[in-house]
């Protein structure tokens, strides 16, 4: 059925997302997308199609970028390296909040494009991808800024090379990018060559957020310019991707002295207990295997349910799958949107065609025509099917039962990957006796796919090795320091671009965020040194006092977390440093 025919037919309105925005990002780039090599763009070529999947159209053309190209930003990430170690973790922390929010501001064109570029949900890309790859770079400001006293005897490594995947394009740039920099790195990243979208936004990001040049190098390419990455001279290789290139990485790396951190495939067990809340379970499943169309490294593939509840549980299930609405990405009221690229769907096509185990249930919902693939659910499975051991990365669950909680157990670590499991039981008892013996990276307990920056998050056996994220992330990015700790440096804030705007010089009393006029309206009048009057201050009484230690008390600013305190104290000081004339003009004029 054609996608226009599915929304004729479709009983709730569509939402679609504005495209223009990134569209005209895109015109303004030319049409065309390629390295950004020692704070510029170098000139692109239309080497490769970076295209729409949901609709197939071209969206912009791409450099692939050769070994001489790659050569060169790893020359200017080693040129920009000492300085930017040099610079010290309050420098470094400044540059990193900056970016974060000027992704803040740039959130929507950065969700509609990675929406546009990726097929993803844009409630997804809008409400996960984005907040998070933000919140990771807010996280590493605070890490840098720690640096200097709680990291006293680690330094940076020097150049990393970061090799990304396709199915969460921007959080797995922050994944890499911000730690690297906030222990005083210099990165050359190589996003996946279905998804370059927002790294080149990000790029741009770079250049307005005071990155130094060569700092961040981009470079845009396929699996030749990220072979020819991990042979660079560069001190580290970041990989997340498929288990097969760490695999070739792992070896082309061998006994060449590089850092090596691997984020590979899983096959991750979902298991169910007899007394679980079955339908939070069901929900948390369909947040497990079709988030971002199944195309999750630590996707909750495997489903294994306790034989007593399986054919509730999996009607249930049925239930819910044909309620999932699949369409245009940019739809707000999509659940779930397309396969990033027609090869990856007919990988997901070939693997469960070749399948004859089990019962095959595709979700009944309309499924539109082109790069699309409906909820699967096949039942019925042994451990030791193929469904059962190989990854599928795509919207596709398989189910097996089992008895006692030690069954559980061994056939969820009945897997070459360790990266997630999640268990579902109302028994703390029972969850805290199964979770240690789970041969798993990430242990969720009646939920699934919980992240923030601060928990690290990695896998074990074919699953790679490394963690991102938290203070366990900062390891792969720092070595210990030989021999002496450098005293901490902090560069003060120089108050460039401040604004020219006049001063209101009608003050007001400032109680509980708003401006207020003093309750008495009595002011009284300041005046310079040499008696010129320079404004007129309020006089606060009894009422005005009240007021403020009411909307004090009333804030919750004691309840707050650190984070959220971090980012205001920052933000105050950004605007204080943009106003820093104005302030000394003031001071002068008073004094
Ligand atoms: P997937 O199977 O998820 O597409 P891949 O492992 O093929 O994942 O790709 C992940 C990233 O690795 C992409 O950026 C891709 O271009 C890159 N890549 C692919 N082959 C190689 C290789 N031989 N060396 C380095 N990087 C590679």
């Amino acid at each position: 059925m054609p996608i226009e025919t599915i929304f004729d037919t479709m009983e709730y309105g569509t939402a679609p997302e504005d495209r223009s925005v990134a569209l005209q990002w895109i015109a303004n780039h030319g049409g065309l997308i390629g390295p950004y090599v020692n704070g510029a763009f170098a000139p692109a070529r239309d080497d490769l199609a970076i295209r729409n999947p949901a609709t197939g159209e071209k969206l912009a053309g791409m450099t692939l970028c050769t070994k001489d190209e790659v050569t060169e930003a790893v020359q200017s990430a080693r040129a920009a390296q000492p300085d930017w170690q040099k610079a010290g973790g309050a420098a470094r922390a400044r540059v990193l909040y900056a970016l974060a929010r000027l992704m803040q501001k740039h959130a929507r064109l950065l969700a509609v494009m990675e929406s546009l570029d990726n097929g993803k949900p844009i409630r997804e890309s809008r409400d996960i991808d984005i907040p998070l790859a933000i919140r990771h770079f807010y996280h590493h400001a605070g890490h840098a800024q720690l640096m200097p006293s709680a990291l006293s005897d680690r330094v940076a490594l020097g150049v990393c090379g970061q090799i990304i995947p396709w199915n969460f394009p921007l959080l797995m740039l922050a994944w890499k990018i911000a730690p690297a920099l906030a222990m005083g790195n210099t990165v050359v990243l190589k996003p996946a060559e279905y998804t370059p979208m927002t790294a080149m936004i990000f790029a741009d990001i770079c250049s307005q957020a005071g990155v130094p040049p060569g700092v961040v190098n981009i470079v845009t390419g396929d699996g030749s310019t990220g072979a020819a990455l991990v042979d660079a001279t560069v001190d580290k290789i970041a990989f997340t991707g498929s288990t097969s290139v760490g695999r070739q990485i792992q070896e082309a790396t061998a006994g060449s002295g590089k850092s090596l951190t691997l984020e590979l495939g899983g096959k991750s067990p979902y298991i169910v207990f007899d007394d679980a809340d079955i339908d939070s379970a069901v929900e948390g499943l369909v947040d497990a295997i079709w988030f971002n169309q199944g195309q999750v490294c630590c996707a909750g593939s495997r489903l294994l349910i306790h034989e007593a509840i399986a054919d509730d549980f999996h009607n249930r299930l049925k239930a819910r799958m044909d309620k999932l609405r699949i369409g245009d990405p940019l739809d707000k009221s999509i659940d779930v949107g397309a396969i990033v690229d027609p090869i990856q769907l007919q990988q997901i096509q070939a693997l469960v065609q070749a399948n004859t185990a089990g019962q095959t249930y595709h979700a009944q919902t309309p499924v539109p025509e082109g790069c699309f693939y409906p909820p699967t659910l096949i039942t019925g499975l042994h451990p030791a099917d193929t469904l059962m051991q190989e990854e599928i990365f795509g919207p596709v669950l398989v189910s097996t039962t089992f008895r006692t909680p030690a069954e559980a157990v061994e056939i969820a670590n009945n897997s070459k990957y360790g990266l997630a499991a999640t268990l579902w039981t109302e028994n703390i008892n029972l969850a805290l006796e199964i979770a240690p013996k789970l041969v798993a990276g990430v242990v969720w307990v009646n939920a699934t796919n919980l992240f923030d920056a601060a928990a690290g998050f990695g896998g074990t056996r074919e699953s790679g090795f490394g963690r991102e994220g938290g203070w366990e992330g900062l390891q792969a990015y720092s070595k210990p320091r030989q021999p002496l700790p450098e005293p901490a440096q902090v560069t003060p804030f120089t108050g460039q671009g401040a604004a020219a705007d006049d001063i209101d010089r009608t003050a007001k009393l400032f109680i509980g965020g708003k401006q207020a006029r003093p309750d008495g309206g009595y002011s009284q009048a300041i005046f310079g040194p040499k008696g010129q009057l320079l404004g007129h201050a309020p006089i606060a009484n009894r009422k005005d006092i009240r007021n403020a230690v009411q909307a004090q008390l009333a804030c919750g600013w004691g309840k707050t977390t650190g984070h959220l305190r971090a980012q205001i104290l920052y933000y105050l000081a950004e605007n204080l440093a943009a106003q820093t004339n104005r302030f000394a003009e003031r001071l002068d004029a008073m004094t």
